[in-house]
């Protein structure tokens, strides 16, 4: 088929896409409607820890899909109990609630540190975010981000919100009142162009919420189940947040994501939360499946050899073409160009069959699979500095 034979106009025209459509993918490969493969590094928008159709996923969809797909939120079901003790078990939270986003997770999160509020803090409602940071894009998580852009649209927004500087304590010192509950972030900010949160900042935080008495929220949407190395990324601060949010890599492809806190902290009573393919056994089966292909021996410490071999090859190619930092952590990283021609090296490389994320003109965010091959790195790379030369030359 070509094409301009798809019905593409029937689609709401929400962002630029490239005129492919993709039919098929195995590991970290995509072919696209002609046939055409491309080496993928964006995975789903770290969404696909496994690659693309891992065969655990598979058979835990047709499993379940045979057994049980969904018997109403008003009823137990085991998929959801079992993932929900992997998640507890290897975590220092005690409770799950299953959602079908990442910015459902947050918009839950919010409600459990505005109703801890109500019930602890005489009302207290507000919570302190982050300059760049992105936590969505329903009305309270756009109010919760601070994504430029996103201040100026689909006014009104959610009120209490402000927005204190990463890694900047005293910043966020300033902005607590009486009002404040909680202070919400992501271990990294992945959208804003992977700027960890410093261990000792995320230590010093936690010790302020403390004192204070206020919740912290950890959005790991982007950096849980494995992305930096460890299987949460507040783990390598060492610290014990009150919040966790979880979404992209939860469900390896699919839609699941998760709000998870400690016992003290979930308060919810009948009526405040739910929704209705909220934990449905379908999406938990595969989630249980994701957790324990990620917690098998080994897995983790692959991602921090292949990460740092990734990071490694990156700054020999920074170097060699005279371009910027190279960060991350795990297999979440960034290469910065310097210069704002990251959507001129993310079309050559498409053309290429390479694809690559730019989150900001001069940026390059690399978020493959967690299996991704060292092999499939060294192809990566070497395609990536054909891009590069291309575009400095041309
Ligand atoms: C992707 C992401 C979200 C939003 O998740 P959706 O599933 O797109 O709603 C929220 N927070 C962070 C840190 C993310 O990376």
């Amino acid at each position: 088929m070509r094409f301009d034979e798809f019905p593409v106009n029937t689609l709401m025209d929400i962002t630029a896409r490239p005129p492919l459509v993709f039919v098929r993918g195995a590991g970290s490969w995509l072919w696209d409607h002609n046939g055409k493969r491309y080496l993928d590094f964006v995975q789903g928008w770290a969404v696909n820890c496994l690659g693309h159709s891992p065969s655990v996923i598979a058979d835990a969809l047709a499993g379940q899909s045979r057994k049980l797909i969904t018997p109403s939120p008003a009823f137990y079901n085991e998929p959801s109990m079992q993932l929900a003790r992997r998640i507890v078990e290897h975590s220092c939270f005690q409770k799950v609630f299953f959602a079908n986003s990442g910015a459902e997770a947050n918009e839950g999160a919010i409600k459990l540190a505005r109703k801890w509020g109500a019930l602890n803090k005489g009302g207290a409602y507000e919570i302190i975010t982050f300059q760049d940071s992105f936590h969505g894009r329903t009305l309270a998580t756009m109010s919760a981000s601070g994504k430029p852009g996103f201040q100026e649209r689909f006014e009104p927004k959610v009120p209490g919100f402000p927005k204190a500087r990463l890694n900047d304590l005293a910043s966020v010192e300033r902005l607590i009142t009486g009002n404040t509950v909680a202070v919400m972030l992501e271990p990294i900010q992945g959208e804003a162009g992977v700027i960890t949160a410093a261990d000792a900042f995320l230590r010093d935080l936690r010790e302020l919420t403390r004192q204070h008495k206020l919740l912290l929220v950890v959005d790991e949407i982007q950096t849980g189940v494995g992305r930096t190395g460890m299987l949460w990324g507040y783990e390598h601060a060492g610290i014990a947040p009150d919040i966790m949010t979880l979404g992209k890599m939860l469900g390896g492809g699919v839609p699941l994501a998760a709000l998870v806190a400690t016992q003290a902290v979930s308060c919810f009573e009948h009526g405040d939360q739910g929704g209705t393919f909220n934990g449905n056994p379908l999406m938990a089966a595969v989630g249980s499946a994701v957790m324990d292909a990620v917690l098998a021996p080994s897995f983790l410490e692959g991602v921090t050899t292949r990460g740092t071999y990734l990071m490694k090859g990156l700054s020999e190619l920074s170097a060699r073409h005279g371009l910027g930092e190279v960060r991350g952590r795990g297999l979440l990283v960034a290469l910065d160009l310097k210069i704002d021609i990251a959507s001129t090296v993310t079309e050559i490389a498409l053309e290429a069959g390479l694809l690559l994320n730019a989150p900001r003109p001069h940026l390059l965010r690399f978020m493959p699979a967690l299996n991704v091959s060292q092999e499939e790195i060294d192809t990566m790379l070497a395609m990536l500095d054909d891009a590069l030369r291309q575009t400095l030359q041309g």
